[in-house]
């Protein structure tokens, strides 16, 4: 078998205008057609790179995964396009092999994804009520797990000095306080501060939000700094979440040396695939760290992220997002199917879905 095109389908979205969603499809000579998906943020330079990396790809065997992965990887190719490509090219192999994706990279360690909603509160405003009613509604929907921003709300003039008044602390506290109460003990919630902090403030920070029992905190101080982070979670009872802008394992063996962080989240579209994460993964058990994967893209993103959660024993719970655009789920040929707050995969050979062109090209962004 070998490759004859590869197409990128640049899709609005919850985020568009600021980036779209980016699908990548792998074209072969046996009709079978590999489907992934990028982030790309603001980054329009991942589309170019797809295309690039299409170059390489037309002509070549698309079970050879390793070998174009450390090719292209090498060409110093980015790797949210290497995400999608890779991603296509498992799906090819999972329809040539007729098995699913999860078992050609070890099996099911379990059949359901549990997945936490971020995004729970959008369209509410910032206050204690309209954050419990929009939580008590996502709990109603069957979901176990949620997560809120605790750093948005902060006025911008005192956003981008690391610091954290009292008065903003005493609020992140009271609306944390407001949800957990509302939604009870059982739930599991989680806080993402889109590395606001430095350490002091996110010490601070884990000190205030200790009775509420959280799942997790995210990114208290920003990326690029292991031992700063390391000091955080050192010094709070919280759980300490980041990842989710780290690329590739060699990003995240540094955090796992300094054994930095309690919890990681790598993004299958930008961190190097599907098997990327399985190895990311991997090493992170052996810290005895779990695996809680950052999706907040298009739905192949999440597809591809719960095949993935399917065969790692270290999987803890994956990101779903709630309030996004209400065509999101036509853009595949199967829709996701999401019940009782987890993510239930199929036994169809691949991811199990195809990109649906109509809709794709319906919602094409310029
Ligand atoms: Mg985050």
């Amino acid at each position: 078998m070998r490759v004859t095109e590869v197409r990128v389908w640049p899709v609005q979205g919850r985020h568009w205008p600021r980036f779209p969603m980016l699908f990548v499809e792998v074209y072969t000579d046996a009709g079978i057609v590999g489907l992934g998906e990028s982030l790309c943020y603001q980054a329009t330079g991942v589309l170019a790179s797809i295309e690039q990396a299409g170059e390489y790809l037309v002509g070549k065997d698309p079970f050879r995964i390793e070998l174009h992965w450390e090719t292209l990887y090498r060409s110093g190719l980015h790797p949210a396009a290497l995400s999608g490509i890779e991603t296509a090219l498992w799906d090819i192999v999972g329809q040539a092999a007729g098995q699913p994706i999860y078992n050609l990279l070890g099996g099911q360690c379990r059949a359901d994804i549990p997945v936490y909603v971020d995004g729970f509160f959008r369209g509410a405003r910032y206050v204690e009520e309209e954050y419990a009613a929009m939580a008590c509604a996502a709990v109603a929907q069957g979901f176990r797990a949620l997560k809120m921003d605790v750093d948005e709300p902060i006025p911008a003039a005192r956003r981008f000095n690391r610091a954290l008044a009292p008065a903003d602390l005493r609020q992140m506290a009271q609306m944390v306080a407001a949800v957990r109460e509302a939604v009870g003990a059982d739930i599991d919630l989680a806080v993402d501060c889109h590395g606001a902090f430095d350490v002091a403030a996110s010490l601070r920070l884990g000190a205030a939000l200790a009775p509420y029992e959280l799942l997790w905190i995210e990114d208290p101080v920003p990326s690029g700094n292991v031992r700063a982070l390391a000091k955080v979670t050192e010094g709070t009872t919280t759980p300490i979440c980041t990842g989710e802008l780290l690329n590739t394992r060699y990003e995240f063996r540094e955090l796992f040396e300094r054994q930095a962080a309690d919890i990681i989240m790598p993004d299958l579209a930008r961190t190097g695939g599907i098997m990327e994460m399985k190895k990311i993964a991997a090493a992170a058990d052996t810290y005895y760290i779990p695996v809680a994967p950052h999706n907040m893209v298009g739905p192949v993103a999440t597809l591809a992220s719960a095949h993935l959660c399917a065969c790692i024993p270290n999987n803890l719970v994956l990101e779903y997002q709630l309030g996004d655009v209400p065509w999101v789920d036509d853009l595949l040929t199967v829709p996701l199917a999401v019940h009782d707050g987890a993510v239930q995969l199929t036994a169809a050979p691949g991811l199990g879905a195809a990109l649906n062109h109509q809709v794709a090209e319906r919602y094409r962004a310029a």
